[in-house]
């Protein structure tokens, strides 16, 4: 029976110096949590690489693969063969069917050998003669090109067994979640925010999520479909933490206190405050938004310095220097798109107003703001706030 096993190889945290093996230690939790509802693993790190063999005959391979796919952290992943540690074994018959998927279409290759074990009786050289040579009695259409190759074929002789493979697909790139802090992302139901959720998890930090609703004007649906999104990034950015937060008294006291104008830009800023408040509460040192700059009156340059005016920590927006159709195409790429664009209301729509300003002047927007005691209704937000856990490849929300 053919025994396959998973390399990941590291991407970034390969070039960390003395902290490489905190970052390590953090990934490799985060590879051991996905896969241990896939069966049981055993695990080691070599040279940069995380290898992940799988100990139950039942482990569906490929479900592996995927998950191993949305771990930041891992640059490359490949799957290998198992052999016994013989020259005989490497160079058998199950070892070149193996090959076969990889090489069928390639028309030059190279063999590569590894030895972590120094005691195994054949030199990298002699390893790669053999095996080359029996590849190109088996694949008469290859050639050898030792500077770029279409494939590179690597046998790897450790302790027990050798491993050889051929293909190797990319891996989700990053730092591990857990290493770069705790962010709260401002989640909408749009295609944008949780674009911005990813990039930050891409990026190590450890995301939670906060939604503000105004029923009566915004429906359940609309609520299901964010934590339908929420879902949907918390396989990649792992178990999320999800507030949902009553806004509809805010929005209605802003509309009947505050000029028109001013309605989106000072909703922003209260939204901010609330946040803010929650950030406190649960550790986070950042707020996340999905706004990038120019695509609406609420992100101007101007709209952007008098909500940030708003906020007392850093407010990171990733997809800031991005076109539409490039938020759209990572959408699509994390399985999100779809989703976005069910055509719930967002409570931003329900109070917008003709002609907002986009650019407003902060002293101005202050004034309006203060001309209410906002602080008695945001306080009581804060209570009210709901609190779920969407957990990753959990699937719970239907819409
Ligand atoms: P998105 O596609 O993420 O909804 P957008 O282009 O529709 O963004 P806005 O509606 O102006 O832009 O929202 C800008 C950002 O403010 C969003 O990306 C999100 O981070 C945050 N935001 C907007 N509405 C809400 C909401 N109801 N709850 C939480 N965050 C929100
Ligand atoms: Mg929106």
């Amino acid at each position: 029976m053919m025994k396959e096993i998973f390399l990941c190889k590291y991407g970034e945290i390969a070039l960390k110096g003395l902290n490489k093996s905190t970052f390590e230690s953090v990934m490799v939790k985060n590879v051991k949590r996905r896969l241990r509802r896939l069966g049981s693993f055993d695990y080691w790190r070599a040279q940069s690489t995380l290898y992940v063999y799988p100990l139950d005959a039942e482990i569906d391979m490929d479900d592996v693969m995927d998950e191993l796919k949305r771990v930041f952290g891992i640059a490359k992943i490949c799957r290998s063969l198992e052999v016994e540690k013989s020259m005989e074994s490497i160079l058998s018959d199950t070892t070149l069917d193996y090959l076969a998927e990889a090489l069928d279409d390639a028309s030059t290759f190279k063999v590569e050998a590894k030895r972590a074990d120094k005691k195994f009786p054949y030199k990298s050289p002699e390893i790669c003669a053999s095996l080359g040579g029996k590849i190109l009695e088996r694949f008469p259409h290859l050639s050898v090109d030792v500077h770029e190759p279409d494939i590179t074929v690597t046998v790897e002789i450790r302790e027990k067994y050798a491993f050889v493979n051929a293909l190797r697909i990319d891996g989700a790139g990053g730092l591990p979640i857990g290493t770069s802090g705790r962010g709260m992302l401002l989640l909408s139901g749009g295609i944008d925010s949780p674009v911005a959720g990813y990039m930050m998890a891409k990026r190590g930090v450890q995301i939670q999520a906060i939604h503000f609703e105004a029923p009566p004007y915004t429906s359940e649906r609309a609520r299901m479909k964010v934590e339908k999104l929420a879902e949907e990034i918390a396989l990649y950015c792992g178990d999320i933490a999800f507030h949902c937060v009553p806004f509809t008294d805010i929005q209605v006291a802003i509309k009947e206190n505050c000029p028109e104008e001013l309605f989106t830009i000072i909703m922003r800023r209260l939204m901010m405050e609330i946040a803010q408040r929650i950030c406190e509460k649960e550790n986070c040192s950042c707020l996340i938004t999905g706004e990038s700059m120019g695509q609406v009156a609420s992100q101007t340059m101007g709209a952007i310095v008098c909500t940030d005016a708003a906020c007392r920590i850093p407010v990171f927006r990733p997809c800031i220097g991005l076109d539409k159709s490039e938020i759209v195409k990572i959408a699509r790429d994390i399985n999100t798109f779809d989703t976005s664009i069910l055509p719930y209301e967002d409570c931003c729509t329900v109070f917008t107003p003709k002609h907002p300003k986009t650019r407003p002047i902060p002293a101005d927007v202050e004034k309006a703001q203060n001309s209410f005691d906002f602080e008695p209704m945001i306080a009581e937000a804060v209570v009210k706030t709901v609190f779920k856990i969407f957990r990753c490849g959990e699937n719970t929300v239907n819409i």
